[in-house]
């Protein structure tokens, strides 16, 4: 059975998340919108305060947990952004956090979310390995996880910017969603398919170490190794357990689009020459999937620039023409 997260969830989630986010406005793409004829706007979660969407599952969960068990810390595992999101959003409720994260995660996102007050346990080079830290921690010291995506409360959370894009964009024809574990894809195409059925929703992954994209081939959620990428808030597996966003993505998404290193770069760097906003490789891969044609809107077209924690250096090397992609290291 396929699980539904329902409009009134969202909206719930949308009245929760009240006073802790402002909602960013849609920007028009000049140059895209131009080059494709149609509107084709931006959606700039990068300005978001824990500097991802994250914080709007993180929020929503602190928030619905906060009303049913007052005073109950939190955890989880996460490549970064959901991580400095729960941290935020457990700071603002007065919960203790506690975040688990594999050596893998750039240094800027852990120094992030040790700035929040959360603490920070470093373990092993997987997320499957952080992971398991977070289930002992549970049992241990009784703290509720909060998983960065396979949970109702974080999908409605997310699926509030679907609900946002509707509201603006009443004749929409395509949302370019970041795809990873699929929380944002998941609510954010509830959201959109409910209100807009004909409306598309596309995923949009790197093609190293795309895990949905693999599942939904395989039809059940299978593993993949994680491998370095410009998109690395994208990486991670979505659970061999996976209880509700493979089946929703596997239901809500019209296409899974998969992109190189050069590609995403492009992205970045458009990003920031035309629209003067800094993402992380992640939250450049709608406006990048567009540049590369992979898609063509057929009407008003939204890309989720769906967060900005990027190493400034390496934003730098980006937009300064100096990035080249190397071979990903190790054993092939
Ligand atoms: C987590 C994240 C994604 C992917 O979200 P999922 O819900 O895991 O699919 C995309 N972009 C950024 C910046 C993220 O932090």
């Amino acid at each position: 059975m396929t699980p539904v997260i329902g409009l009134a969830a969202i909206r719930a989630a949308e009245a929760r998340l009240a006073g802790l986010i402002a909602p960013p406005p849609l920007l028009r793409s000049a140059t895209l919108s131009h080059r494709f004829g149609v509107p084709v706007l931006l959606k700039p979660e990068n300005r978001l305060a824990s500097g991802s969407f994250k914080l709007r599952g993180a929020g929503n969960a602190v928030a619905a947990l906060g009303a049913r068990e007052p005073g109950r810390g939190v955890v989880t595992a996460s490549t970064g952004n959901h991580g400095r999101a729960l941290a935020h959003a457990a700071r603002q409720a007065g919960l203790p956090a506690v975040v688990c994260l594999s050596a893998l995660v750039p240094a800027n996102k852990v120094a992030a979310v040790r700035a929040l007050g959360a603490e920070v346990r470093i373990v092993g080079r997987s997320q499957d390995d952080a992971q398991a830290e977070v289930e002992r921690l549970v049992r241990d010291r009784g703290l509720t996880e909060v998983p960065p995506f396979d949970h109702p409360d974080v999908i409605a959370g997310q699926g509030t910017v679907g609900l946002e894009i509707v509201a603006a964009v009443p004749d929409l024809d395509l949302v370019l969603v970041p795809l990873s574990g699929g929380g944002l894809a998941a609510g954010v195409g509830s959201a959109v398919k409910a209100l807009r059925p004909r409306a598309r929703v596309v995923g949009v992954s790197m093609a190293r170490g795309a895990a949905m994209h693999a599942s939904l081939l395989a039809k059940r959620p299978v593993p993949v190794a994680e491998m370095p990428t410009l998109a690395d808030s994208l990486g991670g597996g979505i659970g061999l357990a996976n209880r509700f966003t493979f089946a929703l993505c596997g239901a809500l998404l019209d296409d899974v689009v998969l992109l190189t290193e050069e590609e995403i770069a492009a992205g970045i760097r458009h990003v920031f020459a035309h629209e003067a906003e800094i993402v992380e490789g992640a939250g450049a891969v709608g406006v990048a999937a567009l540049l590369a044609e992979r898609l063509v809107p057929r009407g008003p077209c939204v890309a989720i620039l769906s967060g900005g924690n990027i190493d400034p250096a390496l934003h730098r090397r980006i937009v300064e023409g100096r990035w080249t992609d190397r071979p990903a290291e190790g054993p092939d």
